[in-house]
């Protein structure tokens, strides 16, 4: 990765922390108790994934107990409209769902658990998979179709959700060792995927705190 692409990042990134990023995506919240539970849930993802989706950008709107996902403004009529899965299930069948609409990424979802979010937001980051991180997927996915390897049914529904179920469990060590023991392949491939991305953004948190810690000298201008 060269250094004028992290000098790039970390200038985008402007000494924003992983909580702004995330309340910044924030476009509708019930409480403050909601928040906190984003903030939570959002932040074992790197630096650079939040920045990536936050720029998009990405709109999150959460939900409250008893809310169906299609009261959602952030929401097209396509999406609501679309069917999901080889159940069909509809919008308000779901406990979170994450698509592109127009010119963002929309993610809704309900506060209840921290699974679920970090869930939607693994489809969130697989918007920004290079075409050779996707081909690399859709070959262990194949292969897992093929055996029948799957951490849970959901993840065999698609490509998007057998990737977003891997990288939701990675985040917990307990799904994690699962993870590794059905799918080892998929877990490697994960472990790759947020190893360099956490790489990549410890690389811009040093340049954007340099940034900080020396600041411009001021220009001596000739009067
Ligand atoms: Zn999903």
């Amino acid at each position: 990765m060269s250094n004028k692409f992290i000098e790039d990042l970390s200038i985008r990134l402007a000494q924003r922390s992983k909580r702004q990023l995330i309340e910044g995506m924030i476009s509708r919240t019930p409480h403050q108790v909601a928040t906190e539970k984003a903030v939570a849930a959002l932040q074992v993802y790197p630096l650079l994934l939040l920045l990536l989706a936050h720029d998009y950008p990405t709109k999150v709107w959460i939900l409250d107990k008893g809310e169906k996902p299609s009261s959602a403004a952030i929401l097209s009529p396509r999406v609501r409209r679309k069917r999901w899965h080889s159940t069909c299930i509809g919008v308000d069948d779901c406990e979170g769902l994450t698509d592109v609409v127009d010119s963002y990424v929309a993610m809704v979802v309900s506060w209840k658990t921290l699974l679920v979010m970090r869930h939607e937001f693994a489809h969130v980051v697989t918007t920004f998979f290079s075409p050779a991180t996707r081909r690399k997927i859709e070959r262990l996915y194949v292969d897992a179709r093929a055996h029948a390897t799957f951490t849970e049914p959901l993840a065999g529904e698609s490509l998007g959700e057998y990737i977003a179920c891997a990288m939701s469990y990675y985040f917990f060590p307990d799904l994690r060792e699962e993870l590794l023991a059905v799918d080892p392949a998929l877990y490697n491939a994960v472990d790759e995927i947020l190893g360099q991305a956490e790489l990549v953004s410890q690389r811009i948190g040093q340049l954007d705190m340099g940034r900080v810690a020396t600041p411009e000298p001021e220009l001596n201008l000739a009067r």
